[in-house]
């Protein structure tokens, strides 16, 4: 696929319905991760750029079309969003394996198909009475004898939403913020990840023509800078931010001084739970995919890997295999399993994690090398063995492709080991003994955890979400449209 050829959107930010000219004083050089070549440059916003977005933002939601707008005409209008985007799947998909290295096969669901899933579900959900509204009542007098008055509960929209995402599935949590946000009748300033910017520029793009109002979408560019201004500005009603926990602590501590809304998003360390009855081989496909699956950089890969010792060799051995089976390469290949991480710098810091493990005695049971590339920002994929649940390799999130194998004697020592961290996004147990799956599962101080392989697909209608520094609130399903809308009741008398 000669992705030289797959047209870019326009690079620079996206203020009431108009992106703006692409020049000014900083920009970002966006590099493909495979081949390190440069694929464009992204014109940062300015200071008066992030002004004019959230001042945009700001007028569509208190005097625009959009809050005077219905629910279903608000589902017409995310309908309209996803059947513009879904015309244009194919750029997406290159666009999005060019600038995060994911492989083809796997971002044509995860990071493509997944992402319109979700939108029409936020489509829907726009126009359901079920979960926007909420039926007066009445109140009567306690002899029946007439009315006293009554009540009624609206689902409000909060107002401007600034949406903050991460690099590693920029269309995906892109989608995954304007879906509530607007299905609630809130307005966005989304600021993406400056190294993968272009998928969110293309939501933009989509906007346009989809023809929703002016400033119901804005788009501002660049990094930390950007992102601060956003989070501080008084006329943004709530935060909603996906990517790492040091960076989510501090967005928190402004956001809370000034008693906005927050949502966040955050990092995990989870533990896949390997039981004695495990089938070896559904055990060893989550191994594997825990690690290579877009090389390791996802929130929720189980890499921390606990195995009961009955079972450790066996287990070890069928992962080895499975991972040596996986091949490592250009993503634009169907048949490739794992690509590059994202820049030289996540290399360099994977290496490092590893280094230290083993200089603490960690065993390398594969991997452990860049492997023999010529271009581009490989890793190959690495299980440790003789791991401690204390040392950094087993607490910190690495985000690349690593696995640590740590042993367990009984079940209470698995779930001691599993709560024992920092984080708490996800989980995994495999045991044949579905009962028991379940009742490991309950244990986990998690936000979710899948039993056996799980169904293999992030459902938009089910929460997702952190126990610990994993975060605060949920994406998804009703209980993320409650963290775009707040209620007011409003009570009349009778008489
Ligand atoms: P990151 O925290 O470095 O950056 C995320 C976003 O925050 C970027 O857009 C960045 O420009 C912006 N940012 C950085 N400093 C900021 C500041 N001071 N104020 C405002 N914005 C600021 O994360 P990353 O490296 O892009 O992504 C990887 C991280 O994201 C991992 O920790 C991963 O676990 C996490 N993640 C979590 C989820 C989830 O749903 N829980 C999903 C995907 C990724």
């Amino acid at each position: 696929m000669p992705m030289s050829t797959t047209p870019l959107p326009p690079s620079a930010s996206f203020v009431a319905n108009a992106f703006l000219e692409p020049s000014g004083p900083r920009e970002e050089v966006i590099v493909n991760p495979a081949t390190e070549e440069v694929l464009g440059r992204v014109t940062s916003a300015e200071d008066r750029d992030v002004d004019a977005a959230i001042g945009a933002a700001r007028r569509a939601a208190d005097t625009g079309a959009w809050s005077s707008s219905t629910p279903r005409e608000r589902s017409a209008a995310l309908e309209a969003l996803v059947d513009v985007l879904a015309s244009d799947t194919q750029r997406i998909l290159e666009l999005v394996v060019a600038e995060t290295g994911c492989p083809i096969t796997a971002a044509a669901g995860h990071q493509v198909g997944l992402p319109l899933d979700h939108l029409r579900y936020w489509a829907d959900v726009a126009r359901r009475p079920d979960l926007l509204g909420h039926p007066p009542r009445v109140t009567v007098r306690p002899d029946g004898s007439g009315v006293l008055g009554g009540w009624t509960v609206r689902r409000e929209p909060l107002g401007v939403v600034a949406a903050i995402t991460p690099y590693n599935f920029p269309f995906l949590q892109t989608v995954m913020k304007i879906g509530p946000a607007l299905a609630a009748g809130n307005t966005v300033v989304l600021k993406p990840s400056p190294l993968t910017p272009y998928s969110t520029l293309m939501v933009a793009e989509a906007a346009q023509k989809a023809g929703l109002p002016d400033g119901v979408i804005n788009v501002v560019t660049g990094g930390a800078e950007v992102g601060e201004q956003l989070i501080t500005d008084p006329r943004v009603d709530l935060v909603s931010f996906t990517g790492s926990d040091h960076v989510g602590s501090r967005i928190a501590g402004a956001v809370s001084a000034r008693l906005a809304r927050l949502v966040l998003e955050l990092g995990g360390k989870s533990a896949l739970i390997v039981c004695e009855d495990a089938d070896l081989e559904i055990a060893g496909k989550a191994g594997a995919q825990s690690i290579t699956f877009h090389a390791g950089q996802g929130c929720a890969l189980t890499t921390r890997h606990l195995v009961h010792r009955g079972v450790l060799d066996r287990y070890l051995d069928m992962l080895v295999a499975r991972v040596g089976a996986i091949r490592v390469g250009d993503p634009t290949d169907p048949a490739t399993g794992m690509g590059p991480l994202i820049r030289e710098s996540a290399v360099i810091r994977t290496e490092r994690y590893v280094h230290d493990a083993v200089q603490q005695g960690a065993r390398v049971a594969t991997g452990g090398t860049r492997g023999g590339h010529d271009r581009g920002f490989y890793y190959e994929p690495t299980v440790l063995a003789d791991v401690s649940n204390a040392w950094p390799i087993a607490r910190e999130e690495i985000f690349g492709p690593v696995a640590v194998v740590i042993p367990f004697a009984d079940e209470d020592e698995a779930i001691e080991l599993a709560n024992d961290s920092s984080y708490g996004l996800a989980g995994h147990v495999v045991s044949k003994d579905p009962a028991r799956a379940f009742a490991l599962a309950c244990r986990l101080r998690t936000g979710s955890v899948d039993i056996n392989g799980g169904p293999g697909y992030t459902s938009p209608e089910v929460p997702f979400g952190g126990y610990k520094r994993s975060g605060v609130g949920r994406e998804n399903g009703p209980q993320g449209l409650d963290e775009y809308t707040q209620f007011k009741t409003i009570k009349y008398h009778a008489g």
